[in-house]
């Protein structure tokens, strides 16, 4: 008999992992934050919002008769994978965290490694013009660099006003061609990318872009590698 499953997800790799199980005859159930409007349908039952932390997380699982939870979120979604291992122990419930790994640099690229939203704000040079390929919650610290032109991109239009000087909205999902991707840098004169290393297939088609284009890009790196 198959078990019943709750996947924390919001990623590509979750929505997958969700066919694969449903398709394996186990009652699967996805949980998304709820951050994104109109997500992606995922095969099987999906929930949406937080559970109040990580006792809301292991009350939800016990009421619920979980038999195994499988953390399959964005490798900087950091709370809720906390929660998730938290959870995990006061359950009992199995438990499996699934990360995906990071990108490995290779020799055409031409990455600048920062440690943080702040640092990579620093370290863009005087009046370039950026892609910020970051999530709109991220976006906010670079506004103080006035004499950048940012293009922001985003699924979502910003729940708050942007305090930026010169910008421009993208309002789109990144493509997964990366000749998509490199028309779109060319369109906005891009001099630079912000991104974060978050590893995958879905957001990797800008890197090879840009791979191509000979352009620098500013990577944030992921706090436990
Ligand atoms: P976070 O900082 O780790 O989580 C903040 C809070 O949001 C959590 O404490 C939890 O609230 C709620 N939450 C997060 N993920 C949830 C989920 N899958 N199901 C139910 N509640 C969830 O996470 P985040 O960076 O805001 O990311 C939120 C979601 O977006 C994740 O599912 C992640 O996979 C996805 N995502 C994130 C990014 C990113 O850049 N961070 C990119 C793509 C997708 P409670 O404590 O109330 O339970």
């Amino acid at each position: 008999m198959g078990e019943r499953i709750l996947i924390l997800g919001g990623t590509k790799e979750a929505a997958e992992l969700a066919a694969l199980l449903v398709s394996e005859k186990h009652d699967v159930t996805t949980s998304l934050a709820g951050r994104t409007k109109e997500p992606k349908p995922v095969k099987g039952k999906t929930r949406i919002g937080g559970f109040g932390g990580a006792d809301g997380l292991a009350k939800w699982i016990a009421e619920n008769e979980i038999d195994r939870l499988i953390d399959a979120t964005h490798p900087f979604a950091e709370n809720i994978s906390q929660n998730a291992r938290l959870a995990a122990r006061k359950t009992g419930v199995k438990f499996e965290a699934r990360q995906r790994p990071a990108w490995a640099i290779q020799s055409d690229d031409n990455w600048e490694l920062v440690a943080n939203l702040e640092t990579a704000m620093q370290v863009i040079p005087k009046n370039a013009r950026v892609l910020l390929a970051l999530g709109s919650q991220h976006i906010k610290p670079f506004a103080d660099r006035q004499d950048v032109h940012f293009v922001i991109r985003m699924i979502d239009p910003p729940a708050e006003y942007l305090p930026f000087k010169s910008y421009t909205e993208l309002f789109q999902r990144p493509s997964p061609e990366w000749q998509v991707e490199a028309e779109m840098l060319k369109e906005h004169n891009i001099t630079h990318i912000v991104c974060r290393n978050s590893g995958g297939r879905g957001a990797y088609a800008k890197i090879e872009a840009a791979r191509n284009l000979g352009l620098p890009v500013i990577m944030i790196e992921r706090l436990t590698p």
